[in-house]
């Protein structure tokens, strides 16, 4: 195979010298994949870091290091949570230094054991995260449609010793909360959810992240709000925020008096400062991924087989991810190729969240009795292909990323043909 798949993007925080853009029109010409040359100069990725205006950064960063105070709870860290409580409307928020601990400490903190209900279809963290704290991920299939769970198949998977449901927010779209969280309640389980993609969405004041017993917010490099490594619990659970705050600080109730156990999860102040400033763009960048989600909206149209996710009112979305998803008899070839193809033209898409986590270690070698059984998993992992969008994509590299997919398309028996001869 001449192209790699799943490579992951150059480092996307990592500052790359840009060289300059290839003007020819992509057009003209054969298709990269065709022996053509790459409609791109520079490689368009899924998620690119939106990076706030540096002047006000740096002069954030300039108090950080005059403070001294570069972390343990400064002052930016301070004000950063306070902003993400205003604008979810939940009452304490805990920053993080990721994701990914957030998602350990919470399932610590919840007393989270045993087995826990998690979808395969979700980032591998969603599955880790409760592995490496000894607890057993139990893999619940989608809803086809939402790619989020299905609260039927939840109960299903309902034993003696489930201790709690882990749900993801996929894509930012709302996981259906009301439901899982009357399943909950009936059952005696814990119930947080994975944030990761949501912040965001939803109205200014109450956004995502009220849901269940507590939620996980990831600001990563590839999220929409970003800290470069960063991460919130939020919730509404007096108790439950003290001990994660506990937790995320080595159990330190005083200077010298540990009165718990804890691991370090604190966000720094210079992440925070990064916070900050890219929560003023909010609104600006919220306003460039609708106006790039409508753009890929209008150039995928009239393309068959390929379809964007829709859901909710575009307000509260954030639309960080552009997802489509490949119907290979409509298009006449398969989302894989598609891929490949806007690959070799240096469109970086990629098969999120291929293959799901059932199909990695340390999962697919330790299944249940009678294997794990996600026919819908399996489908939308056959079929989703996201597109680059964000700060970093115009408007007119859309149009010209549309009209390569729509060629891609067109030229379906010629693509197919060249890349299962040289696989
Ligand atoms: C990004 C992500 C995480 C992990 O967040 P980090 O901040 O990178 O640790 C967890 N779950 C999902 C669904 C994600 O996309």
């Amino acid at each position: 195979m001449p192209v790699k798949t799943e490579t992951r993007p150059t480092a996307p925080g990592t500052v790359t010298p840009k060289p300059r853009p290839i003007t020819r029109p992509a057009d003209d010409g054969d298709l990269a994949i065709l022996g053509g040359r790459p409609a791109f100069g520079r490689p368009r990725h899924v998620g690119a870091p939106n990076i706030p205006d540096r002047e006000t950064l740096m002069r954030r960063l300039d108090a950080v290091f005059e403070g001294g105070r570069l972390s343990n709870r400064g002052p930016f860290v301070r004000i950063f949570e306070e902003q993400v409580t205003k604008l979810t409307g939940v009452k304490h928020c805990i920053a993080m230094c990721n994701g990914t601990v957030a998602l350990e400490i919470g399932a610590r903190a919840l007393g989270l054991a045993d087995e826990v209900i998690v979808p395969a279809f979700t980032f591998v963290a969603t599955a880790h995260a409760l592995r490496w704290q000894g607890i057993q991920p139990v893999f619940c299939d989608v809803d086809p449609a939402t790619h989020n769970l299905d609260p039927a198949k939840v109960e299903a998977l309902i034993t003696p010793r489930t201790t709690g449901i882990v749900a993801v927010h996929l894509w930012g779209r709302p996981a259906p909360v009301a439901e899982l969280e009357a399943i909950a309640e009936r059952r005696g389980l814990r119930l947080m959810f994975d944030a990761a993609h949501a912040f965001g969405c939803g109205p200014a004041g109450h956004m995502i992240g009220g849901g269940g017993d507590l939620e996980v917010f990831s600001f990563h490099a590839t999220k929409f709000i970003n800290t470069a490594e960063g991460g919130a619990v939020v919730t509404n659970d007096d108790d439950l925020a003290r001990r994660v705050r506990l937790m995320q600080n080595f159990g330190f109730t005083g200077l010298d008096e540990v009165s718990a156990l804890g691991v370090n999860g604190k966000m720094n102040d210079l992440a925070a400062a990064v916070g900050l400033s890219s929560l003023e763009h909010l609104e600006e960048w919220l306003a460039v991924n609708r106006r790039n989600r409508a753009a890929w909206a209008d150039a995928l149209a009239a393309v068959p087989g390929v379809e964007l996710q829709n859901w909710g009112r575009p307000e509260n979305r954030n639309d960080q991810y552009i997802v489509a998803e490949v119907d290979a008899v409509a298009a006449g070839i398969s989302r894989d190729h598609l891929v490949n193809a806007l690959r070799a033209e240096n469109v970086l898409a990629r098969r999120y969240f291929y293959p799901g986590c059932h199909n990695m270690e340390p999962y697919r070698s330790q299944p249940p009795a009678g294997g794990w059984n996600l026919p819908a998993t399996e489908e939308v992992c056959r079929r989703v292909m996201v597109l680059p969008t964000g700060t970093a994509v115009s408007r007119s590299d859309i149009a010209r990323m549309g009209r390569l997919v729509a060629r891609v398309v067109a030229k379906g028996d010629a693509v197919t043909a060249a890349l299962e001869e040289n696989s």
